[in-house]
């Protein structure tokens, strides 16, 4: 136990409130808070940050900071309180950069800007938004200016904000990997799309029962509802006040039986990620998911690995053709797990199935690289996305919607965050491999028996919160380094199957 660390917790404490009450306004504005409230709400969430700011930007603290690193000091710290303090570091290094009237004044710009964004979409007009993303954009630029190292590309910065293991380098190799094995094997799969047929999950299916199947469903893979609830939302998403509330939201689509299904599952993924983080890290600046690349490991493995899987829905399909009889009666298990697992290059990133959505992570990160690198004209944004798009997908979007207002990302100042969407798919599938050699998986999910598989990952990852690296993470449970074969080999062993090829 060290007293200065004793000294330094208070300051940590304050600087969580003021952090776990602007969540909740971001939770509010996205659930039920009125349109017109944004702006006003905007003032409110502007001057939390500056508090929060405050609590950890001051010069007690800069000096606690700096007494804890001695190498006396550290001799006292228990590995918790180290990990803390790396992780303080690693913000007080972020927020002490950007003086505090910009980062108030970004703070309001996003939520002005996330209701531009909705407006834009909804009527399909880049140009409305544009304006708004020019001066996030700046922002954006400004503040990874003031942390940028020499040599460094100012996008390498707002990488490491999201996953500190994958910069430019890395991600580069791994996805021209990706683009070198999927884009060709997308194209064989596309030719015979007219193999599976799935017009089933178009039908009418009525929004309350998918309500009451979809938390069902949720509760079946591990939710405790006494901890966590779900809302609905625009786009489904998963916030976390502590490890005793967290929060996720679906989206129903009337004439979409598996839209809401694997959101579900995925935002699950997710949340039990936060719910098993050890109730001594939680409302610490360790107490949350190692990474947005880790957690989208497990949302993924979920949803994709095993939420795709025959094995997971046998013990379910019949209760669910139950609750939908007149469009599933005659659609076998069979019929259903090809359907679910159909590729089709499509627009839209969110519906897009396992196989064509690294393509969409590829687009994205193509264009921010080049926004940060200043190649781009951000006025023709459309066009290089819909270049893109027909590049890689081989299709082109009709409007703005459709194609580079799809994601609500940037309208929150989010660059950087996209590639851990396909890291996290990429260490799902290496992490997978690893459950299957540890234990009969497969057989515990036809007996509907998922304990064994969240306990493993709750050991040997959620309870740790952020005190361990994805790196390590990988390290610990496979002996291995991040490797995206066993991300190329699953998908190619999937749909080679899948499609006879
Ligand atoms: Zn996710």
């Amino acid at each position: 136990m060290s007293k200065t660390f004793d000294t330094l917790k208070p300051y940590l404490d304050k600087a969580m409130a003021f952090a776990t009450a602007r969540n909740l306004f971001e939770w509010d504005d996205q659930t039920i808070a009125p349109y017109e409230a944004a702006e006003y709400t905007s003032k409110v969430v502007g001057i939390l940050s500056d508090e929060y700011m405050k609590c950890l930007i001051n010069d007690d603290v800069r000096k606690l900071i700096k007494k804890l690193k001695e190498d006396k000091e550290q001799e006292e710290l228990t590995d918790k309180e180290k990990a803390i303090i790396k992780e303080l570091c690693k913000t007080y290094e972020q927020l002490e950069s950007i003086p505090p009237e910009e980062y108030r004044a970004f703070n309001e710009l996003t939520l002005v800007a996330n209701r531009a964004w909705t407006k834009a979409k909804k009527d399909k007009d880049y140009e409305h938004f544009a304006p708004y993303l020019k001066k996030i954009i700046e922002y954006k630029k400004k503040f990874a200016g003031y942390r940028v190292k020499k040599g460094q590309e100012l996008y390498e910065v707002l990488l490491g904000d999201f996953e500190e293991c994958f910069g430019i380098k890395d991600l580069d190799i791994f996805f021209d990997k990706i683009k070198k094995e999927i884009v060709p094997l997308l194209k064989q799969v596309a030719n015979k799309s007219d193999t599976i047929d799935k017009n089933y999950n178009f039908l009418k299916y009525d929004l309350d029962k998918q309500r009451e199947f979809n938390r069902f469903l949720c509760g079946y893979l591990g939710f405790d509802f006494n901890r966590g609830v779900i809302a609905e939302s625009a786009h489904p998403f998963t916030l976390n006040l502590h490890n005793h509330d967290v929060r996720i939201t679906n989206k129903y689509i009337e004439n979409n039986l598996e839209s809401a299904m694997f959101s579900v599952i995925h935002e699950t993924g997710h949340a039990l990620y936060e719910m098993n983080i050890d109730d001594s890290l939680t409302q610490t600046p360790v107490g949350t998911g190692a990474s947005m690349g880790m957690h989208e490991s497990q949302s993924r493995l979920y949803e994709n690995i095993i939420g795709r899987s025959k094995a997971f829905w046998i013990p379910l399909y019949d209760k669910l053709v139950e609750t939908y009889p007149e469009n599933l009666k005659n659609i076998s298990l069979d019929d259903f797990i090809r359907g679910v697992n159909k590729a089709e290059p499509g627009l839209i990133r969110t519906e897009a199935d396992e196989l064509s959505y690294p393509l969409h992570i590829i687009i994205r990160y193509e264009i921010e690289k080049m926004i940060f690198s200043g190649e781009a004209d951000i006025d023709k944004l459309p066009e290089l996305w819909n270049s893109k798009c027909q590049e890689y997908l081989g299709i082109t979007p009709e409007n703005d919607a459709e194609g580079i207002l799809q994601d609500i990302h940037w309208s929150f100042g989010e660059f950087g965050y996209f590639p851990s969407y396909a890291i996290g798919s990429a260490v799902a599938s290496q992490i997978y491999a690893k459950i299957v050699e540890v234990m009969p998986v497969e057989d515990y999910l036809k007996e509907g028996n998922l304990t064994p598989i969240r306990e493993f990952l709750r050991d040997s990852i959620h309870k740790y919160g952020a005190t361990k690296n994805t790196n390590q993470i990988l390290m610990d449970i496979t002996q291995e380094e991040f490797n995206a074969d066993y991300y190329v080999n699953y998908l190619k062993d999937k749909y080679e199957k899948l499609y006879n090829l």
